[in-house]
């Protein structure tokens, strides 16, 4: 399963990776209104790919009339519907550790790699996780704002909630339309009980008048989950005093499958703290190591977050086809130690909440101090005007590493001048400097209306940095929306002048 409207050349890369016997796809998807044709590009991957499948079985959802047909190899869904209707197909039984699926992580640091999940365990995971994590109960419904072409579709719009014998939600759009409330006009009209969404997408409908959380009959709905990048403290708060719910940012990857750390409110009760995903969750040994010398951190020391093997039901038994490279990318961190990397950075506070501060390769060195980006993005957030923002390492001469904030303003008419923006850029350094101390500023705050972004919400902060030391911004082919690049491009080479804080 990939995610629908990938450039030719993504698909063929995971096609000649995966090499499947059959392709499944739609004549198009919909987005903002507007359709997305994906034949011509399913046509053009296989083009191009070394091992494409003999058959493509396409499902019309009538929107391509004009849709290009290969005779001998594209199937028609409906033709093969009528014609094995009734048909008699008697269940495979495997064992619990045979292959159940491959799915690629996002590539937000890289080449993206085919997590190999299995059987038996995934379902056990999965059916622990509705009951003890989501509290989603049979006949209930769930509402997952994620696309299957993801890790997050995969556990909880598809396998979870059907597994705990739930409706669950497929939803097709974006938050913000046809207005700001939709989503929550879908928990109450579907008396939604668990609803599982982004930070990203609650940056965005922060751009909205809060009113919109208060219109519907929420009463249905017990929590709302959050994970797949750091939830800012005010981000957090924002929104659970808006929906007055509990608010759960929860953390994991691709690779596990389900969450590491979280609340766990089918176990206990436990405060929530603004900022923080709480806890590791039952069946991860997770320690904090310190990176020179794989020693256990202690309480508020940064540390690399591992798990000790074996890694519990549901997370990866492999890479796709690469066992080797499954052993080297993920075990071979420490020397001294055989764990699993997360390859995130994380903090223990003193009564054991846990926060994470990052990737490890997104950590910034300024005059010798090691900042995680999360770090300084949480300082630039505090300040009321700002949406969201993504902080970068840039190569300086004097300091090794400095600091570039790239911020996103609430209401674009605070920045429509220079001498505003130069006022809001001083006002934001100042605001790091109280929190986080001068050493964190960024050295400059950009104003752009949009962050380039993976197609599942995150932030590519690789490439942002390297447009910013004039480099190439490498592999671009799960970005979002190319325009914005040229923002950061435009605004790194504009005359704006430095805000003096
Ligand atoms: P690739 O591994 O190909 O570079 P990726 O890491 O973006 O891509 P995913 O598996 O989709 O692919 O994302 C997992 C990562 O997302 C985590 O390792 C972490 O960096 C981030 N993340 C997920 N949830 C949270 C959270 N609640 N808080 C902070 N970071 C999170
Ligand atoms: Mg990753």
């Amino acid at each position: 399963m990939v995610f629908g409207g990938f450039a030719a050349a993504s698909l063929a890369a995971r096609i000649d990776d995966a090499k499947p016997a059959l392709m499944v796809t739609a004549d198009g998807g919909s987005r903002m209104g507007k359709p997305i044709l994906y034949k011509s590009l399913v046509d053009e991957s296989l083009r191009i790919a070394e091992h494409p499948p003999k058959h493509v079985l396409i499902f019309r959802r009538g929107l391509d009339p004009q849709m290009p047909v290969t005779a001998g190899r594209d199937v028609d869904w409906k033709e093969m519907s009528q014609q094995h209707a009734g048909a008699q197909v008697p269940c495979t039984w495997l064992e619990s550790s045979e292959p159940s699926y491959i799915l690629y992580t996002s590539g937000t640091t890289g080449k993206p790699k085919g997590v190999q999940r299995d059987v038996g365990g995934h379902a056990v995971a999965m059916a622990a996780s509705m009951r003890h994590i989501f509290c989603g109960h049979p006949g209930e419904t769930m509402f997952t704002t994620s696309d299957i072409g993801w890790v997050v579709g995969h556990s909880y719009i598809i396998y979870g909630p059907l597994i705990a014998g739930m409706t669950s939600i497929l939803y097709e759009g974006v938050p913000v339309r046809p207005d700001p409330g939709v989503w929550w006009k879908i928990v109450q009209d579907h008396k939604v009980s668990v609803m599982f969404s982004a930070p990203t997408a609650v940056r965005v409908l922060k751009k909205s008048d809060p009113a919109w959380l208060k219109k519907y009959d929420l009463s249905s709905l017990r929590h709302l989950f959050l994970a797949g990048e750091p939830l800012d403290e005010p981000t957090h708060q924002w929104i659970s005093e808006g929906l007055g719910k509990p608010v759960i940012d929860h953390y994991w990857q691709t690779e596990t499958g389900w969450p590491v750390l979280s609340a766990m409110p089918g176990v206990e009760k436990t405060p929530i703290k603004f900022g923080s995903p709480s806890f590791p969750v039952y069946g991860y040994d997770l320690k904090l190591l310190r990176e020179s010398d794989a020693s256990e951190a202690g309480d508020d020391e940064k540390a690399v977050v591992v798990i000790e093997p074996p890694l519990p039901p549901g997370c990866m038994t492999t890479i796709w086809g690469d066992d080797e490279r499954f052993v080297k990318t993920y075990f071979s961190t420490f020397s001294k130690k055989q764990v699993y990397t997360t390859f995130d950075w994380g903090i223990r506070d003193r009564d054991g909440y846990y926060f994470i501060l990052g990737r490890t390769d997104d950590v910034i060195n300024v005059a010798g101090h090691r900042l995680g980006t999360r770090e300084i993005e949480e300082a630039v957030n505090m300040h009321p005007a700002i949406a969201e923002c993504a902080v970068v390492g840039v190569a300086d001469p004097l300091k090794g590493q400095l600091p570039m904030a790239f911020a996103v303003v609430r209401d674009a008419a605070l920045v429509a001048d220079p001498a505003a923006r130069m006022k809001l850029e001083g006002e934001i350094m100042k605001t790091v400097d109280q929190q986080l101390g001068a050493i964190g500023r960024p050295g400059r705050v950009f104003f752009v209306t949009l962050l380039p972004k993976t197609r599942s919400g995150k932030v590519l902060r690789r490439s942002i940095a390297a447009l910013a030391e004039g480099r190439d911004p490498g592999d671009l082919t799960t970005i979002e929306d190319p325009a914005s690049l040229e923002q950061i491009r435009n605004a790194l080479s504009s005359t704006q002048t430095k805000g003096n804080p």
